[in-house]
């Protein structure tokens, strides 16, 4: 199939069956796009749409963003998960107001090199907000792309990503650049499925050789398997009289990145040294809780819930910088750790 010919089914594709109704295709600015690109990178669309449209309402602009302190950022992202997202489309917000005086660059070097905007994701904003010629690669397209052309190995390989690169360069149309990028991803997203893809109702089957050779599901590659690692760790829940619990605010950076989660300790000794040295008296663990488990990218977490109850108020724990006395389902400025909404979701 020519090249014109994979982009003009592509595009016909698209007029018919295409999503053109997302709350981000209304007034697609680059900055409205990219929130949503960014929201759009391990989530799915049906979810993510309220969480644009509240981000909207309260960071209307770049501008607004870039002023808000970033616990109200994390706040609007809780849930989402992969909170390193909204940490970089916060610094990435400060870093257009500062050097770009608030205006998104138009090149498509200065817009990666802005925090958490990689290839892909800068080509999708360009093309998707200003029509720019630029390919993107997000997982959709790998796998229509790596079933159309029937490359094995896993997309995470340089060599099969070079080639998926090259391809999806190859394929670009030299008009419409905003449609095509949206119908590539549909057709991921909607044709071209992980476990069943629609082929009968796809526009480039003529010319897929994952469809000619009767497997298209082979494609792409898997991962090569690894066993991830485990660790775990002790959750202090203390509750004091009033039946708050108290939450600490984790580093910036690392797992739940700036959010509040319980204090952890490696063993029930380190915890129970602390609690000596805050409380002035030995405390006794009342509960032993369901352990949370939560995997991340590099390793499994098990976190084993030990629940203490404070009789008095303690003088020593007095809130401030880093730690809050919460009580569950009220609204404070900052956002929770997977870990302690599981823990609520659950009680
Ligand atoms: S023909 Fe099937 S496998 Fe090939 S691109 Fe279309 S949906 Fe995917």
């Amino acid at each position: 199939m020519a090249e014109t010919d994979f982009a003009a089914r592509v595009l016909a594709w698209f007029d018919q069956h295409g999503r053109k109704d997302l709350p981000w295709q209304h007034n697609p600015t680059p900055y409205r796009v990219w929130v949503s690109e960014i929201m759009l990178q391990q989530t799915q669309v049906a979810t993510v749409i309220p969480y644009f449209q509240r981000f909207m309402q309260r960071f209307p602009a770049v501008q607004a963003l870039a002023d808000a302190p970033l616990d109200d950022v994390l706040q609007r992202w809780e849930g989402l998960g992969y909170y390193s997202r909204a940490r970089n489309l916060h610094k990435a917000a400060q870093i257009v107001q500062a050097q770009y005086a608030g205006e998104f660059p138009t090149d498509i070097d200065a817009m990666q090199a802005l925090p958490g905007i990689g290839r892909s994701t800068a080509g999708a904003i360009l093309s998707l907000s200003l029509n720019q010629p630029h390919a993107i690669l997000d997982g959709n397209v790998k796998r229509v792309l790596s079933r159309y052309h029937a490359i094995s190995g896993w997309p995470g390989e340089p060599r099969v990503l070079q080639q998926l690169w090259q391809y999806a360069e190859q394929h670009l149309p030299t008009t419409r650049n905003a449609a095509y990028t949206q119908a590539m991803m549909d057709m991921g997203a909607t044709l071209c499925t992980r476990s069943k893809p629609a082929c009968l109702l796809c526009p480039l089957q003529s010319g897929c050789q994952g469809f000619q050779q009767g497997t298209p599901q082979d494609y792409p590659g898997k991962r090569p398997k690894k066993d991830l690692p485990e660790k775990s760790a002790i959750a202090l829940l203390l509750r004091n009289p009033a039946g708050e619990i108290l939450l600490q605010k984790r580093p910036p950076t690392g797992i739940w990145g700036g959010l509040w989660s319980f204090p952890e300790f490696a063993d029930e000794n380190v915890m129970a040294d602390w609690l000596l040295e805050i409380h002035g008296q030995t405390c006794i663990i009342s509960q032993r809780l369901a352990t949370l488990t939560h995997t991340f990218s590099h390793y499994r977490l098990h976190l084993h819930p030990l629940q203490v109850d404070f009789d008095t108020q303690t003088a020593r724990i007095m809130e401030g910088e880093g730690w809050l006395w919460y009580k569950a389902g009220t609204q404070f400025g900052g956002g929770l750790s997977a870990a302690v909404r599981q823990f609520f979701q659950n009680t």
